[in-house]
């Protein structure tokens, strides 16, 4: 280890793995914590993996939701590409996605219709826009015409839909890559089974080595500490001497994820905007199902949330049948994911964000998400993910900092 940059991760979701990758291959030795037994097994393996263009934050007509992802976004592809060696494109989603207004959206439809164009406009004229997942640099946002609605919907919760130039990423996939990469780079220590419960600095200066404290033990003598652990960061944080500001919340939100025998050419919806769901179809046979009230299992405000082994889950085919009747009762086209299944798992993950509140509310600061990013304290940083999308541009713009 001599000679190099000594410095601890905590927490090996997407955050912490690019991070690691990004410090590792700058010529630092890296130890990445993480309670887990494995790499990427929470948050960041189990979720719908939107590459978000800003379209999903119509509760935030300011615009300042989409402008802060877009860049993280538009760079996911590239950045990602680079991290794992491969292309990622035989585990992203190929069409555009529809955005259907449900009657008890917290926007109604011509105010949508005027957000997505307007985010449209944005990514557009955005440097990186053809390095998005597609070339995205004609983005447009078309309304359907009442036939092309009517294909698919005739659900009266349904009032208007738009095809926009969205998409997304099968988690999974893109998790085993990670892990394989970890696993090829020497100068990354895997230290797993490890609960972290504090960082502080060696000396009474922040400026100086600090040490990490896990229910195990005590490692000292780090150059630098980077905490990425999601929900449970701020009760690091605050070992680390950073309070909590602000309001946040932490929800534990689960979905199904489904495979059919065979392929099925189904587009990917979601219902917006508000406590509703979404289906994703990656390639035809891989799908993601979810109903925002049935599979939100948490909403916690605690600085540190429970741990999700303890929390009480609905038997997984009980859920599977809630999220499928109710996306069914809109969108009658589930029928044929239902009859084709094979295979499903329930899994899900915690959504740390800086707000709180109903997503029925349009005043609820849960529309807003521009607020996250990096904090530092001397030699500790700790990072607020904000979203999976945007992690990569994150963990790079925090290597140039460190090592530039
Ligand atoms: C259902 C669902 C759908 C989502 N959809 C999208 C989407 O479409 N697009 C998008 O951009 N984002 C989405 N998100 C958000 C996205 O998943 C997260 O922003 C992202 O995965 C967070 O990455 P992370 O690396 O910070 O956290 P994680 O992947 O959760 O990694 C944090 C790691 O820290 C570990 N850890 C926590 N506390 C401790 C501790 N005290 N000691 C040691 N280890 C600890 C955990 O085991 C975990 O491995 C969704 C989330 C959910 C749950």
């Amino acid at each position: 280890m001599t000679g190099k940059r000594r410095i601890a991760i905590l927490g090996a979701g997407i955050m912490g793995c690019s991070v690691a990758l990004n410090f590792a291959r700058r010529g630092a030795q890296v130890m990445l914590f993480d309670a887990g037994s494995a790499p990427f097994c929470a948050a960041s393996r189990w979720n719908e993996g939107k590459i978000h263009l800003g379209y999903l934050y119509s509760g935030d007509p300011s615009l300042q939701t989409a402008l802060h992802i877009l860049p993280g976004s538009l760079m996911f592809r590239p950045l990602v590409e680079e991290l794992i060696g491969t292309s990622i494109l035989p585990a992203a989603s190929s069409d555009d996605d529809y955005y259907l207004c449900h009657r008890d959206s917290v926007v109604p439809p011509e105010q949508m219709l005027d957000y997505l164009r307007r985010v449209s406009d944005a990514v557009r004229v955005h440097p990186d826009a053809g390095r998005y997942v597609h070339d995205a640099s004609s983005a447009a946002a078309h309304r359907l015409s009442a036939h092309e609605l009517a294909n698919l919907t005739s659900s009266p919760e349904i009032v208007a839909g738009f095809r926009v130039p969205e998409r997304s990423v099968q988690t999974n996939w893109i998790a085993d890559r990670f892990v394989e990469a970890l696993a090829a780079e020497p100068d990354i220590a895997l230290c797993l089974g490890q609960r972290v419960v504090a960082a502080r600095p060696d000396s009474d200066q922040p400026d100086g080595r600090w040490s990490v404290d896990t229910a195990d033990g005590h490692f000292p003598s780090f150059d630098l500490v980077v905490n990425a652990l999601w929900e449970g960061r701020m009760a690091v944080d605050q070992s680390a001497g950073m309070a909590p500001a602000g309001v946040w919340s932490n929800r534990y939100r689960q979905s199904i994820f489904l495979k059919t025998r065979e392929a099925l050419d189904l587009p990917c919806a979601l219902i917006a905007t508000g406590p509703f769901g979404d289906i994703k179809n990656y390639d035809g046979r891989n799908f993601y199902l979810s109903w925002y009230p049935d599979g939100l299992l948490v909403d916690d405000a605690s600085v540190q949330p429970p741990d999700p082994t303890t929390l009480h889950r609905p038997d997984p085919q009980v859920l599977h049948d809630a999220v499928l009747d109710k996306l069914q009762q809109s969108l009658p086209w589930v029928a044929r994911i239902r009859s084709a299944e094979e295979s499903f798992v329930v899994n899900g993950g915690w959504v740390f964000a800086a707000g709180r509140g109903q997503l029925s509310d349009a005043r609820s600061s849960l529309h807003q998400r521009h607020t996250y990013g990096v904090i530092r304290r001397g030699n500790y940083i700790s990072i607020d993910t904000g979203k999976y999308a945007t992690a990569p541009l994150t963990a790079r713009e925090l290597a140039r900092l460190i090592f530039d």
